[in-house]
């Protein structure tokens, strides 16, 4: 019996990298996941024919976060589908994966219209998504916010995107108190320097000294994060809630 058979999930920026195969990893046990994406429907659809080759269930959402109505167009792409698929709405497991990332710069250098961008897709989107979600999950159910080691470690041109994450921590402390009486869980989970397969990790240099961080002296996999979440969306998690889990590979051991 695979751990969640019968449940439901929502990871948002699934369409590739981290977040897919998270997608991957929960559907492996047996969850119909709903594939979110912001632009790339392509990408999404890849992610659900992975699945299906793989003998799972999923389909894809589109919405792009921080844009007027996104978190509507959200709902209701992910409301009509686990009704297509299961004949009801209920969520068991949300996974706030989804984010942007700044392009550097100091500190002096940011625009103010950069911290409203980042801020909105990776702090103001995550919150209104829980709000939203709660209609549909269940007592048990399961929320993961993926954060970064960067709120750690302080690394100055990513100021702002650490303060987002910054803010997913927040997040997730106080909903783990207020949702406690449900049983739904509430962690965060942050990854190091992992290989999302994007351009960057394949220069050399970038992928030499992105190594140098972990304690292990590589880069992560995407798998090794969303084993994690998946571990989180378990049964064997139940009395985890409010907690920073460390996927970095020791990259904070100093
Ligand atoms: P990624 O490869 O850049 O993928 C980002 C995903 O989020 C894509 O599916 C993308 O979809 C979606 N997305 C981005 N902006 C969006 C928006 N405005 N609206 C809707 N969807 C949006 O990211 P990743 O590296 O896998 O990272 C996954 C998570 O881990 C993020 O929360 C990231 O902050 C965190 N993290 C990553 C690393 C790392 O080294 N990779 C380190 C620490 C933390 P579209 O392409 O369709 O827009």
């Amino acid at each position: 019996m695979n751990k969640l058979s019968g449940k439901t999930a929502l990871v948002t920026g699934s369409s590739r990298g981290i977040g897919r195969a998270m997608a991957l990893g929960l559907a492996r046990e047996g969850a119909l996941v709903a594939v979110h994406y912001g632009h790339d429907e392509q990408a999404a659809k890849e992610t659900v024919a992975l699945i299906e080759k793989d003998g799972g269930q999923a389909f894809p959402v589109g919405a792009q976060l921080g844009t007027p109505g996104a978190i509507d167009q959200l709902f209701a792409g992910l409301e009509a589908g686990l009704r297509e698929h299961t004949g009801h709405t209920v969520l068991d497991i949300l996974v706030n994966n989804a984010a942007a990332t700044t392009t550097g710069g100091t500190p002096e250098e940011i625009p103010a219209e950069q911290l409203d961008q980042i801020f909105e897709v990776n702090a103001k989107a995550p919150f209104l998504i829980v709000q939203r979600a709660l209609d549909l999950i269940p007592d048990g159910g399961r929320i993961v916010n993926i954060s970064s080691a960067v709120t750690r470690k302080a690394i100055p041109t990513q100021v702002v995107y650490a303060m987002s994450k910054g803010a997913i921590d927040q997040l997730t402390l106080h909903f783990a108190r207020h949702l406690a009486d449900r049983r739904i869980t509430v962690n965060s989970v942050l990854p190091g320097a992992t290989d999302n397969g994007s351009a960057v990790f394949q220069i050399p240099e970038v992928r030499e000294s992105m190594s140098q961080i972990s304690a292990f002296k590589r880069l992560g996999e995407p798998e090794e994060v969303a084993d994690v979440v998946v571990f989180l969306a378990t049964e064997q998690a139940r009395w985890i809630t409010g907690a920073s889990l460390d996927a970095t590979g020791g990259s904070l051991l100093g």
